[in-house]
């Protein structure tokens, strides 16, 4: 692995809480570190193969002169998002030092830390209400137009019996890989609002829907909380799922279950 790192960049701009630091302003100090593949670069000595991390500071330093945020938790956040949209990075660390915080007391600085990296994500969709292919096409669109989303590939639309037999309607199903830094969480909030703007309805568990899309994997994490089950609790007992996915990841391994998509759509048939 390889990484830029940046010390110390010093700001003067305006956040905070009180009114005093909406006017005066104060310094502000970030620490970067930027998961960056430089080795092409390196191995060519070509500055057109890395990133020019005079540009990245200046980036930093406009965007916190340009803004002016209640909480140093934003300005840190937002940066980095701001850095992750902007450059083809895998992955940041960055930590805002706020040495003049209004605290009557002997301190050095206060700071507030984000690592936001980038993962492969596949997605389950499904539709059997309304226009159900539309429906499907422009959710892919709206995850498209986000910018913390790359749509990566997208299945063919398979037609499918309704699953769980609630449901009366048959289906259209599709797998999409996307990469994205959203944490699982915000993820899973995202697809909501995109389930929400199809006015799907949740009342009845595997029931009718406009629009369905479950997260199958994220990365190789393994995940159960209340709100989320990843790898998904039971992709691996649905053709929907397994055949879609088998189109455009087939040899994608579960961190779970340690096998290929191909080998679990065969132990399925
Ligand atoms: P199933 O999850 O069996 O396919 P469903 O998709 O019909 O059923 P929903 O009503 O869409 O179920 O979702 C119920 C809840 O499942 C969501 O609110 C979410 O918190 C939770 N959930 C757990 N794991 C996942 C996951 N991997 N992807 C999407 N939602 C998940
Ligand atoms: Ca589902
Ligand atoms: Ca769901």
């Amino acid at each position: 692995m390889t990484k830029i790192d940046i010390h110390n960049l010093t700001v003067t701009a305006k956040h905070g809480v009180f009114d005093k630091e909406k006017v005066n302003p104060q310094p502000f100090v970030f620490d970067c570190s930027i998961d960056y593949d430089f080795e092409k670069a390196a191995a060519s000595d070509d500055l057109a193969l890395t990133l020019d991390y005079g540009n990245i500071m200046q980036d930093i330093t406009d965007f916190c002169r340009n803004n002016c945020f209640d909480l140093i938790e934003t300005l840190c956040y937002k940066t980095a998002q701001m850095l992750m949209d902007k450059y083809p990075i895998n992955g940041i660390s960055l930590t805002v030092k706020k040495p003049q915080a209004p605290v009557d007391l002997p301190f050095e600085n206060v700071s507030v830390s984000v690592s936001l990296a980038r993962k492969d994500v596949y997605l389950s969709l499904g539709s059997n209400l309304g226009e159900r292919q539309e429906v499907l096409n422009n959710a892919i669109n709206q995850l498209a137009e986000n910018k913390a989303v790359k749509v990566l590939k997208v299945s063919s639309p398979y037609e499918n019996p309704p699953y769980g037999g609630v449901a009366q309607y048959p289906f259209i199903n599709m797998a999409v890989k996307i990469s994205t830094y959203l944490s699982p969480d915000a993820l899973l909030d995202f697809l909501h609002a995109i389930e929400a703007k199809a006015h799907r309805n949740r009342e009845v568990r595997w029931g009718d829907r406009t629009l369905d899309i479950d997260i199958i994997f994220y990365g190789d994490m393994i995940i159960d909380t209340d709100r989320l089950t990843i790898p998904h609790a039971d992709y691996h007992n649905r053709d929907f799922v397994l055949i879609p996915m088998g189109e455009i990841a087939p040899n994608f391994v579960c961190p779970l279950k340690r096998k290929r998509i191909s080998e679990l759509l065969k132990e399925y048939s």
